[in-house]
């Protein structure tokens, strides 16, 4: 038991005693978010079943940044030790307050994470997540050191010095954007360093934003690795929310410490197991900033089976987007990782995509501008109008309208070195 879990005893927990650590834990969570300025008066005492979670209201990212900057805090601030703030990539910054204790559960939550998926004390783990207000670099950094990792605080970028420090401290692990992890693997080629050849490494942990499975399988080729999907949000503390095991179907979400639901996005009516729809988490062991039923905006869905791992805990599907990224054009409801998903298959295309949107004489375009290989790229004329056109019909059969496909040379699009930015949308600036 003790070899093939962190946590044997919790991860393992049957559903009905999980289910019953859950109910005490709410409770515990209500009594002291009834602290906070914001949720005073608008919560009960305490409820008597978990499917009372129902009657309590949402918590959403307005209602984050309307208490900004602390009228969430349900402790005194002298027990409060560090804040972290999200990264604001759809809007303005949130604010999220930790105490000790906080602290602690985070790196234990990260820590059982990572060795969920395989890594051990023997591993040296770089992390490649930016350090700072982004909980990316310091969540998973602590939850390394508690696993007893050698950890490379690295931060994001540099990607020269990335490759350097793999060399010289032969890294085994690292967590990393798949952005950036496909972006770094040209920089590998441009240095005559093959990582699958002349480097130890065995896991990478892929994580803080939507990519595809055809991402994961390229990144684990080129690589010569296992990748493993890794969720979270700063607003439920950063990374070691729900993670991968070995089996890589879903991510398990560590129910003893997020109470999760999912609901309809439009009208908020709670979903069964296997629906899709938007994530909902409460937090059920945070001290300084308790966050009730918090709207993710994350489109995703529970698998209803048990794992083969042994562990308990539900799992998540690979998330689909958040419903903000969905975007509407010429009437058609188009999640950009359906893109990514269709060109992520097709072996001639190279490591990076933009997706453009813009208006022309009062009608939406749609323009993917796509990387591809050398080869490909100084192939005959009639080769690449050959690919343009079966991955405009590709295109045209997932998402249902006419996309405009440009094929680019590889490097010439903007290289992610963090959370990628994949859409530009130009409509309505004029
Ligand atoms: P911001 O909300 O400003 O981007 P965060 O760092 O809190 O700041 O980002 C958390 C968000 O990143 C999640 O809500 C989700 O949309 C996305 N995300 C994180 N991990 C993953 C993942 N493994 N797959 C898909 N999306 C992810
Ligand atoms: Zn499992």
């Amino acid at each position: 038991m003790k070899d093939t879990y962190w946590e044997g005893e919790t991860e393992t927990m049957d559903r009905r005693a999980l289910q019953a650590l859950q109910l005490h834990r709410l409770n515990e969570t209500i009594a002291s978010a009834r602290n906070s300025d914001f949720y005073r008066g608008k919560l009960p005492v305490r409820v008597e079943r978990l499917e009372e979670i129902e009657t309590l209201p949402f918590t959403t990212k307005q209602d984050l940044r309307d208490s900004f900057p602390a009228g969430m805090v349900a402790v005194p601030k002298e027990d409060l030790v560090r804040l972290h703030s999200s990264s604001g990539t759809t809007g303005r910054a949130t604010v999220v307050y930790h105490t000790k204790r906080d602290i602690d559960v985070w790196a234990d939550l990260c820590a059982r994470s990572m060795y969920m998926t395989g890594m051990r004390n023997t591993d040296v783990f770089q992390n490649m997540m930016g350090y700072g207000l982004f909980t990316g670099g310091l969540g998973l950094h602590y939850g390394a050191e508690r696993l007893g990792a050698l950890t490379i605080p690295a931060s994001s970028g540099n990607s020269k010095r990335q490759i350097r420090l793999m060399c010289d401290f032969h890294t085994t692990a690292f967590h990393i954007t798949p952005s950036y992890a496909l972006h770094l693997y040209g920089v590998f080629c441009e240095e005559g360093v093959d990582p699958k050849r002349d480097l130890p490494l065995r896991i990478a942990l892929l994580g803080a934003e939507p990519y595809s499975e055809g991402t994961r399988r390229k990144i684990e080729k080129l690589y010569g690795i296992d990748a493993f999907n890794s969720y979270g949000l700063s607003e439920m503390s950063g990374p070691g929310v729900a993670f991968e095991c070995t089996y890589k179907e879903g991510m398990h979400v560590w129910e003893d410490a997020f109470l999760l639901e999912v609901i309809d996005p439009k009208t908020g009516t709670p979903l069964t197991d296997g629906d899709e729809g938007e994530l909902v988490f409460t937090t059920l062991r945070r001290e300084g900033m308790p966050l009730i039923r918090y709207r993710t905006g994350d489109i995703a869905s529970v698998n209803r089976k048990g794992c083969p791992c042994g562990r308990t805990h539900r799992r998540i599907s690979r998330i689909k987007g958040r419903s903000d990224d969905m975007l509407i054009i010429k009437g058609v409801n188009i999640y950009p990782m359906q893109i990514e998903k269709i060109l992520m298959d097709i072996p001639e295309v190279g490591n990076n995509y933009l997706i453009e949107i813009d208006t022309v004489d009062y009608l939406d375009t749609l323009v993917v501008k796509i990387e591809v290989g050398q080869k490909t790229f100084h192939g005959t004329i009639s080769e690449l109008e050959g690919l343009k056109r079966r991955i405009t019909d590709l295109l045209r059969t997932e998402i249902l309208i006419h996309p405009k496909v440009v094929l680019v040379e590889h490097g010439s699009l903007p290289p992610s070195e963090g959370k990628a930015v994949r859409v530009i949308d130009r409509r309505g600036e004029k």
